[in-house]
């Protein structure tokens, strides 16, 4: 369950006699989580690190908040001894309490088997006993639980009645308001049943730490996260030494994680040891910084992404630093637990013209700095623009906070929130990256890598965390002159982080400019695919040289594999001959045992008998036992003799046996001694072989590679140099053109330069405005508008005027370059008072000009009684309008309206609307003329009309008249014989043509 790093080598050595540790509850807690921790700390105490301020100030800041937690439970004793590691005395003094019947104890010490515990709060009730074990942080964690578990197993074991066992923690949801309230400070967690889950692993961690010191030998331990986790380990010096001890250390890859602890477990401590094929493992990013730092080099610098960046930033940019304090009980009201508090700030604003103004603000150290810090951060902060930070999210942060303490700046405050712009990101995202970065873009490590004289650790407070504790330092202290000397710090290290970023962005700035100037963009492409090429290349050679080792390791695998199986093969056979000759030996000795029985017992018959037939010739004859000894003794002799000859065929035959087994055997070792030689030649053959053909085959692949790298090499630069080629081609036109162009520019210096071109460069200008907006009758050149006066106006436009005579309006441009010119390089490269001389210059020379034109040109009522002052360039009237109050003046004084380009276009547009509203309504009264006319003659035209209408009525009365009378005639005409139709036709046109003469004769007459 927890962590545990070290283990015992041998429990033999258990035991020995030693003498005895007594542990205690930060020696349990260290030495589970790292045997060897407890180790150095009983027996090489003086390796452990130094406790550093901020160490110091938290362990303040923990007794601090166990203080107050015994209010919590209050009248209670206080069993603190000093030293603390007097456990003796905590001991006693706990025991006195306990006797003289005291319900709560602060500090109760306890001891069991020498292991001692000091509860921080013990609380004695009937129904059993509660302890409460104070922690400065905001969660329960793994190691406090194991430090309660330990104070529960000390105290079960000594027989005490455990209730319950509880951790107080901080409740960082609590907000203050005037005094703290504990009861709402502070959490307490019931973790009875896990500490009473962990009494066994107590008891067995308990045995294996005191084993351990009693045979004080240091447990073997890697490095891991055992050595950070929770809490920094204090023998971190002396363990991490190796890493100190090689320039590049691993540890400094960034974000290098769990990978660490593989690099470690391989003894690889400094970068240049990382072998080729681990790179795959680690991001692009880790790989650069690699790179980067081996080969003392910066990575190009991503010129695209930085402009892309550098467009989100909108001037007058400003830049922005919080300081801040963060303590477990709130200082302030309104404020919660490890609530970041800013005390400070330091802002830089540009002010318009390139230069910085600089504010900052330092709280007093004893009240709220938080209202006057708003205050003076809204008074000096710009109303628009960029408000660059180094890391967002904290700024940003803050400025909320503040916003939800204080609603009636709310506004103001989010707006600022909405202007923030990140300028960690072009050093996080690594557009730009030198190798003394060390893989991290705080703004510590990158100041310095890239301006080397602005290192903060020439400041006296080099980081935040020591300028928070100056801050609170500052409450504490009385003498005027340590907390002017601590204000000063805190002040120049507020400063040099917008110093910083004020040096930082313009870097990025010029960065931009200067690629812009001296590498085009075609040349950053090609460097981008060659780099690109590169790392391709790279790669391909990486993995080529990992397959290749690959191959190498299966094939030596294959071939340790088959040795093996070899070296099995032979001793198996060697094994089995050998028992097989053991097993003939066998069947051979038992064979001889056998026949030596057989032997004996024929002998035993045979000397039976012997001894029987012996008795009876005894018993017989002694004559017949000479001759029966003889027979006996020839008998012997033959039986001897074939025994001898017996025994010496055996012999031979075994010898002959034996002889042959031998020669099978040597046979038989020849036979494997020359099947190993041939295995051997076959292996060595086979091993020739395939080195050959990994040879051939790596040879083949380098081939190719280097094929395939030379293609796409060649193809790229062909292509990039395609591309180049052209690019150049397009440089050189656009060379060509720059130099027309600076010829052109030349030739607009020396029109510049001479008053009299340049008097006509105005007057060129003023013409064409008047030409674009005006008729030409609307204005004329040269007029001589003052009366009995030769001094004729560049332009004058006609206004109309009385009796039909135009009201001139006078125009004349004029151009004061030098005073202008004078003034513009002042502002760049001059201080206050000559910009003051230079300004005074050109308000001179302006007013001498309006005074020229006024006292030229305006005569009313000839002319307007006011003139205009033309200035060509848009720069020009803007530097008027920037003298305070010249405008006006000119205007009441000399009559004069001063105009650049386009306040004139503007006003002779207006004039242009007057010109026209006037036309139409001279035109409108000849519009009612006719109308009135036109109303007359339709009078006129309804009168005509009503005698037509009478006259067409006369007419169609005589037709119908007519028509009765046509109709009589044809009745008088039915009796008439119809004529021929021509010859009626000729009658008839007779007859009309007869009464036509007659009538032009009635009308004649
Ligand atoms: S630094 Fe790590 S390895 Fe060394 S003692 Fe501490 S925890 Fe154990």
């Amino acid at each position: 369950m927890f962590w545990r790093c070290g283990s015992l080598s041998s429990k033999k050595t258990l035991k020995m006699s030693s003498p005895t540790y007594t542990l205690s509850k930060s020696t349990f807690v260290r030495g589970c989580k790292c045997l060897k921790s407890l180790y150095l700390y009983k027996f090489h105490y003086d390796l452990r690190d130094e406790v550093s301020e901020q160490q110091q100030s938290l362990f303040d800041q923990g007794n601090e908040v166990g203080m107050l937690a015994r209010s919590l439970f209050p009248g209670g004793k206080d069993a603190t001894v000093s030293p603390a590691h007097d456990y003796t005395a905590s001991v006693q003094h706990t025991q006195q309490f306990l006797e003289t019947g005291c319900k709560t104890v602060y500090e109760a010490g306890f001891m069991f088997n020498n292991v001692y515990a000091a509860a921080d709060i013990l609380l004695i009730r009937p129904n059993g006993w509660y302890l409460y074990e104070v922690k400065s942080s905001t969660s329960v964690k793994e190691y406090h639980i194991l430090d309660a578990a330990l104070q529960y197993y000390i105290l079960k074991n000594l027989g005490y009645p455990v209730k319950q066992v509880n951790i107080v923690c901080i409740n960082n949801q609590y907000v203050r308001h005037c005094t703290i309230e504990p009861e709402k400070l502070f959490d307490i967690h019931d973790i009875t049943t896990q500490a009473g889950d962990l009494q066994d692993y107590v008891e067995d961690q308990l045995e294996v730490m005191q084993q351990m010191l009693k045979i004080r030998m240091e447990p073997q331990c890697r490095l891991g996260p055992q050595c950070s986790e929770f809490y920094p380990c204090d023998f971190h010096g002396h363990c991490w030494k190796k890493f100190n001890e090689v320039k590049y250390p691993v540890t400094a890859i960034s974000k290098i994680g769990d990978k660490l602890w593989e690099l470690v477990n391989k003894n690889i401590y400094c970068q240049s040891q990382i072998p080729s094929e681990y790179y795959f493992r680690l991001t692009p990013l880790q790989r650069q910084q690699i790179v980067c730092t081996l080969e003392h080099k910066s990575s190009a610098p991503n010129i695209k992404e930085i402009r892309k960046f550098l467009k989100n930033v909108s001037s007058p940019v400003s830049f922005l630093d919080f300081e801040t304090i963060a303590t477990a009980i709130p200082l302030f009201d309104g404020t919660r637990p490890y609530q970041q508090v800013p005390f400070q700030f330091s802002l830089h604003c540009d002010d318009g013209s390139g230069q910085h103004c600089h504010y900052e603000y330092l709280g007093d150290g004893k009240t709220d700095p938080r209202p006057e810090l708003i205050k003076q951060l809204l008074t000096s902060i710009p109303r628009k623009g960029s408000i660059l930070v180094y890391y967002m999210p904290f700024e940003q942060t803050r400025l909320q906070e503040l916003a939800e303490s204080f609603p009636q700046y709310r506004k103001q405050l989010l707006s600022i929130c909405e202007r923030l712009v990140d300028l960690i990101i072009p050093f996080r995202n690594r557009y730009i990256y030198h190798h003394k970065m060390n893989g991290s873009a705080s703004i510590k490590s990158v100041l310095p890598a890239l301006f080397p004289e602005l290192d903060y650790s020439k400041l006296n407070i080099s980081d935040g965390g020591i300028a928070s504790l100056a801050y609170l330092n500052l409450s504490r202290l009385k003498d005027k002159k340590q907390i002017a000397s601590i204000r000063e710090d805190l002040l120049e290290y507020c400063k040099r982080d917008t110093d910083a970023m004020v040096k930082l962005y313009g870097y990025l700035n010029n960065l931009t400019c200067s690629c812009a100037k001296v590498i085009p963009m075609w040349q950053m492409e090609v460097l981008s695919n060659v780099s690109r090429i590169e790392s391709s290349v790279k790669n391909e050679i990486v993995t080529n040289r990992a397959e290749s080792n690959t191959v190498a390791k299966n094939t030596r695998d294959e071939l340790s594999a088959s040795l093996k199986c070899f070296g099995d093969v032979f001793s198996t056979s060697i094994n089995s001959t050998t028992q097989l000759q053991k097993n003939q030996l066998e069947i051979f000795a038992a064979n001889l045992v056998t026949l030596t029985k057989s032997i004996e017992e024929k002998l035993q018959t045979l000397t039976a008998g012997i001894e029987n037939k012996l008795q009876k010739s005894n018993a017989a004859s002694t004559n017949e036992s000479k001759e029966s000894l003889k027979e006996l003794k020839d008998t012997l002799d033959g039986f001897k003799k074939d025994f001898t000859e017996s025994v010496n065929d055996f012999n031979s035959v075994q010898k002959e046996n034996f002889y042959a087994l031998l020669n099978k055997q040597s046979d038989q070792n020849v036979a494997t001694t020359n099947k190993l030689d041939q295995m051997r030649d076959t292996l060595e053959r086979k091993l020739t072989d395939i080195q050959l053909g990994n040879e051939k085959k790596l040879e083949e692949m380098r081939a190719t590679v280097d094929e395939k790298l030379q293609k796409t090499l060649e193809s790229r630069l062909g292509e990039s140099f395609k591309i180049v080629s052209e690019r150049l081609e397009a440089v050189h036109k656009g060379l060509g053109d720059m130099q027309q162009l600076a010829i052109g520019v030349g030739d607009l210096k020396k029109v510049l330069t001479n008053v009299k071109t340049r008097g006509i460069l105005g007057e060129y200008q003023l013409a064409n405005i008047l030409e674009q907006i005006l008729t030409p009758e609307q204005y004329e050149k040269n007029v001589k508008t003052k009366a009995g006066s030769n001094c004729a106006v560049e332009f004058a436009v006609k206004l109309p005027g009385k009796e039909d005579k135009p009201l001139w309006l006078p125009v004349d441009s004029k151009f004061p370059r030098e005073d202008f010119e004078l003034l513009i390089n002042a502002y760049e490269h001059s201080g206050a008072d000559e910009i003051e001389e230079c300004r005074k210059n050109f308000v001179r020379g302006i007013k001498k000009a309006a005074m020229d034109i006024c006292s030229k040109y305006i005569d009313p009522p000839y002319t307007t009684d006011f003139a205009i002052l033309f200035l060509p360039f848009e720069s020009l009237y803007a530097e008027v309008l920037r003298s305070p109050g010249l405008f006006e003046m000119i205007r009441s004084e000399y009559k004069i309206t001063i105009a650049g380009p386009t306040t004139l276009s503007a006003f002779l547009s207006s004039l242009q609307m007057g010109f026209k509203t006037l036309a139409i309504e001279k035109r409108s009264s000849e519009v009612w003329q006719l109308l009135g006319a036109v109303k007359t003659e339709f009078g006129n035209f309804g009168g005509i009309l009503e005698k037509t209408q009478k006259k067409l009525q006369e007419a169609s009365n005589v037709i119908e008249q007519a028509g009765v009378r046509s109709r009589a005639i044809e009745r008088k005409l039915k009796t008439v014989q119809e004529l021929p139709k021509d010859k009626s036709t000729e009658l008839l046109e007779n007859i009309i043509e007869n009464s036509a003469e007659q009538e032009i004769s009635i009308i004649a007459n």
